[in-house]
């Protein structure tokens, strides 16, 4: 058991669409050898064309089941990788993967620099002190200089960082890598093969063997350069990058499968196996006995003939076994699974057994939620799968009497799955639906009617934010639900958040309840 957990390594890539995490992740998965040929790993990129948005989703919905999670063993450890969608109308998605994951690797494409979903999908890895590794990608094109990258890096991100590798120029002058960690040159050929690496070990960088290799200027420039690094940035520490205190950052070229090596054998070396977790009864660690696992990610059926779901499992404790019954916690059921899937080669394939880090996907047919825990029977509850605040809202109509209960049962199971988030106001009863999109109306309202056989149309809310909210004070708390009924709502959990119509109400509200404590996500 020790010995599984030891050999295992889930993460995930965040980086904002187009940086290259499409192409980092099929050159990881090259070296691994779980795929044979460049171009067999489909951009689950929701592209603009001149179909609608969402039929690109349902046809999106198809690639993502056998992208989102792909393993491969690399130096006989096995690593899962699980994919996060790069739209922002899907950030809640992501969001939520991230959850499942013991570290993450950033992508950040050297032209444009840091990006505002990069700084969102980082902000919430930090929430949890994931640890991160950075990896600057396209050095073949002109881009930003380095020293200003990790600049911005430092400030928008708000890591700390200490590059591990250093770049040779850039664009067409571009000569490749200065690797810090094992002092090794590595010079660059586009396109390059795997295994056909030119690196050279250079232990001293004055040795006059680095002008042989890169001429006489560049050699100055990598000489000075790395004599501000050193003195510049803290020494690399492996405990303070897994604490979540340091990240180290890597340069290279995805398309030209240049760095990427390097950062292989380093995330291997360095990165976490599958960590402990909080429940809110208990820390459950991996080596536990008795398996424990929570759902992050439920996926419909795309055909809707079909109702059934596939739920992603997180394993944390124990040995998850095939047609061994488990306990859905939230449900107090018991359930048997007799075809688990593991992802193995972005294949799904059925599994006798699973270990902690890996993901299984159980068929469903309407039993999860997102959040759920399951044990042996143990009363568990996993934390950290937040919900977060919605940025758009709308109240949602029947506009089919007939189909009310189809509707209802639409909207539950969508909910369910996470698609978008429900809140019933506490004066009015009436629905609202909040979504980080506009993308996820749409589809909303199109699987209603094609899977529910239900039809819906949305009346506009313009509200800022819905804020969670605490109070010690309990009659303090009931006075105020009592005197805003009007803006306050409940979450699927039956948890009150505040409907804020601009940051000014919000204001307002705040100072005249001081006592009660808002926050835009649903856990502390
Ligand atoms: P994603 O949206 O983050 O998944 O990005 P993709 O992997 O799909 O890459 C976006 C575009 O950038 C594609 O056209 C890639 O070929 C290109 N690209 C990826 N890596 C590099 C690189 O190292 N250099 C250059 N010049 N282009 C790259």
């Amino acid at each position: 058991m020790a010995e599984q957990i030891q050999a295992r390594r889930t993460f995930g890539i965040i980086s904002h669409p187009d940086a290259g995490k499409t192409t980092l992740t099929e050159k990881l998965l090259l070296f691994g050898g779980a795929i044979q040929i460049a171009g067999a790993v489909k951009s689950n990129k929701i592209k603009k064309t001149t179909t609608s948005d969402f039929m690109e989703i349902e046809r999106q919905r198809g690639i993502s089941v056998a992208t989102s999670v792909m393993a491969f063993e690399y130096r006989d450890i096995l690593i899962n990788l699980l994919d996060t969608p790069g739209h922002q109308d899907f950030a809640e998605d992501t969001f939520r993967t991230l959850t499942a994951v013991d570290s993450a690797v950033v992508v950040i494409d050297v032209a444009k620099g840091v990006e505002t979903q990069t700084e969102k999908l980082v902000e919430v890895c930090r929430m949890r002190d994931t640890p991160m590794m950075v990896f600057i990608n396209k050095l073949d094109r002109e881009g930003k200089d380095a020293f200003d990258l990790l600049d911005e890096v430092e400030g928008k991100l708000k890591l700390k960082v200490t590059p591990l590798s250093w770049p040779i120029g850039m664009g067409s002058r571009f000569q490749g890598v200065y690797n810090l960690y094992e002092q090794k040159l590595n010079l660059f050929k586009p396109h390059h093969k795997q295994g056909e690496d030119e690196t050279i070990i250079i232990d001293d960088i004055k040795s006059k063997e680095l002008e042989k290799h890169i001429g006489e200027s560049a050699a100055k420039e990598l000489r000075d350069e790395l004599e501000t690094v050193t003195t510049v940035y803290p020494k690399f520490d492996v405990k303070k990058y897994l604490d979540g205190s340091i990240s180290p950052v890597f340069f290279g070229s995805a398309v030209n499968n240049f760095g990427v090596k390097e950062l292989l054998d380093c995330f291997v070396e360095i990165s976490p196996q599958p960590m402990p977790r909080m429940t809110e009864e208990r820390v459950v660690v991996p080596e536990e006995k008795k398996f424990t696992g929570f759902v992050f990610k439920i996926h419909a059926n795309i055909d809707p003939r079909h109702r059934d779901r596939i739920a992603f499992v997180r394993v944390v404790s124990g040995v998850f076994e095939r047609n061994k019954s488990y306990h859905l916690v939230r449900q107090d059921k018991n359930l048997k699974f007799s075809n688990p899937y593991s992802f193995m080669a972005a294949k799904k394939e059925v599994v006798d057994e699973a270990y902690p880090g890996d993901i299984v996907g159980l068929y469903d047919s309407g039993n999860f939620k997102i959040g759920d825990t399951i044990t042996e029977g143990e009363d568990l509850h996993f934390k950290g799968i937040p919900s977060f605040s919605p940025e758009q809202f709308r109240y949602i109509l029947n506009t089919n009497p007939l189909k009310t209960k189809q509707l209802n049962k639409g909207i539950e199971q969508l909910m369910d799955e996470g698609v978008a988030q429900l809140f019933i106001k506490e004066d009015s009863g009436r629905k609202i639906i909040g979504t980080v999109g506009a993308l996820q109306f749409e589809v909303i309202q199109y699987r209603l009617e094609h899977e529910y056989g239900a039809s819906c149309s949305y009346e506009p809310l313009p509200l800022h934010k819905a804020l969670w909210f605490k109070c010690d004070d309990t009659a303090a708390l009931n006075e105020f639900i009592q005197r805003r009924k009007k803006d306050i709502a409940q979450d699927k959990d039956g948890k009150y958040v505040l409907l804020a119509e601009s940051p000014w109400t919000l204001r307002m509200v705040q100072e005249s309840h001081p006592k009660i404590e808002f926050r835009y996500k649903s856990e502390e």
